[in-house]
């Protein structure tokens, strides 16, 4: 596993926006928007309640706070400072009971192994410069039969013009550079990353966003963003 595994311009722009990770109709709206279903397809496979998770690159914490709602015991790792005092202040409103901790993914496998029913890391891998250590330390993370859930955007043509030129240029659903096409993850490779880290596909979903609706649904078409849930 990496022991650097950090890019820092990444961790400065979301630190820099972090302020605004609750703004339901802000920089984050779509994270907001999808997290519902996200939320329902990672508790239809791995139903959280009891269960301990650990929700790497939790950021403001959308996901960490849905799950914790679940009766989840969940822990969230971020190496934004900024972002995880949104988190920390925020659940005080929403009188959740999460860990949050600075620290990289790599460092707690190394303090904590098997110690997580379930790992998830959502929209994250396209922001690191080595994803695969990033899924080694998840699978050192989990228990024996646990599960693990990552999330990430499809790289190719489609992607490029729903997932950049769509979404933060024309529809300006997202900021502007939010995403570099280049650390985009096809699900080939995401799956031959999980291979090396002895994990196994149990599924894969698609996540498609209606511009007309502007609704977002699951679908088994993974041209863009995409689900996938591994296991040991
Ligand atoms: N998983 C959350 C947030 C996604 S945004 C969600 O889907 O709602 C990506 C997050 O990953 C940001 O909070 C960013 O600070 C974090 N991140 C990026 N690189 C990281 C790293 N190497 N270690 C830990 N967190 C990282």
């Amino acid at each position: 596993m990496s022991k650097n595994n950090i890019d820092s311009i990444e961790i400065a722009k979301f630190s820099d926006r972090a302020a605004h990770w609750w703004d339901l109709d802000g920089q984050f709206k779509s994270l907001h928007e999808i997290n519902p279903i996200r939320l329902a397809y990672i508790n239809e496979r791995a139903p959280l309640q009891g269960k301990s998770v650990i929700d790497i690159g939790c950021g403001g914490g959308i996901l960490a706070e849905s799950m914790a709602k679940f009766e989840a015991k969940v822990t969230g790792i971020d190496m934004s400072e900024a972002a995880l005092n949104v988190a920390k202040l925020h659940q005080l409103e929403s009188k959740t009971q999460i860990e949050y901790l600075l620290t990289t993914a790599e460092t707690i496998a190394a303090e904590r192994p098997q110690q997580y029913d379930i790992v998830t890391c959502l929209e994250m891998l396209e922001h690191v410069p080595d994803p695969l250590s990033i899924i080694r330390a998840a699978a050192a993370l989990v228990k024996p039969n646990g599960h693990l859930f990552f999330s990430t955007i499809n790289r190719n043509m489609k992607a490029y013009l729903f997932a950049i030129v769509g979404a933060e240029y024309i529809l300006k659903l997202l900021p502007q550079r939010t995403h570099d096409f280049d650390k985009f993850i096809r699900p080939s490779e995401l799956t031959a990353w999980a291979r090396q880290a002895n994990l196994q596909v149990a599924d894969m979903a698609g996540i498609n966003y209606n511009i007309f609706s502007k609704k977002y649904s699951l679908t088994d078409d993974v041209s863009v963003n995409y689900l996938m849930h591994l296991t040991q």
